[in-house]
């Protein structure tokens, strides 16, 4: 295993720290909120998927910081009002499509109630788009602190993690040196 440093520069966004971790690994990370510094209260999950696979490693957060993850900005609460308000009509018109392509023989309850499960999915597929799409109207605070940790990739034996606070991400280094496959700043 070997550190490596590229673009030696001290103004670089923050730093990707590549770890050999595997699933059901524990990962150490100093007591301390990864956004802001502050003592740790709590955690973010942290988030990736490839293809069917979906990586969560939770990170230190303090109080204040979570608490500004879970507050909504006035558009993205307007977003997800939409979501709602879509999602149900979807849902309402995806019953009657599938009602009338569902096959004739079977009789009405039974196809009426496939049709209900199928636009359940379809109106809950509305539901998270929306919601997806409400996070970019998210306050600039919360953007800072979803933006403080981040999965940038993992495979199979390995998991690259990008921190914006390189104080943060120096000590992670130290706690799991004997982990550490690379560390490289992002510019
Ligand atoms: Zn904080």
């Amino acid at each position: 295993m070997q550190t490596r440093q590229t673009n030696g520069t001290t103004s670089a966004m923050g730093q990707r720290v590549k770890v050999e971790v595997q699933p059901g690994e524990t990962l150490r990370f100093p007591p301390r909120c990864v956004n802001c510094g502050n003592e740790a209260a709590g955690a973010m999950r942290l988030h990736k998927r490839r293809g069917r696979v979906t990586r969560e490693i939770d990170a230190p957060l303090c109080a204040d910081c979570r608490h500004e993850l879970q507050r909504l900005s006035g558009e993205e609460e307007r977003w997800r009002r939409m979501g709602w308000f879509f999602g149900a009509l979807a849902f309402v018109l995806a019953v009657i499509v599938f009602l009338l392509l569902l096959p004739g023989w079977l009789a009405f309850m039974p196809r009426l109630l496939l049709a209900a499960i199928l636009a359940g999915s379809v109106g809950m597929l509305v539901v998270v788009y929306f919601r997806r799409n409400s996070v970019k109207y998210a306050r600039p605070e919360k953007h800072a602190v979803r933006n403080a940790a981040q999965l940038h990739d993992f495979s199979w034996r390995a998991t690259t993690f990008e921190f914006e606070n390189e104080a943060f991400a120096r000590e992670f280094v130290e706690l799991n040196r004997e982990k550490l496959i690379e560390t490289e700043n992002r510019d």
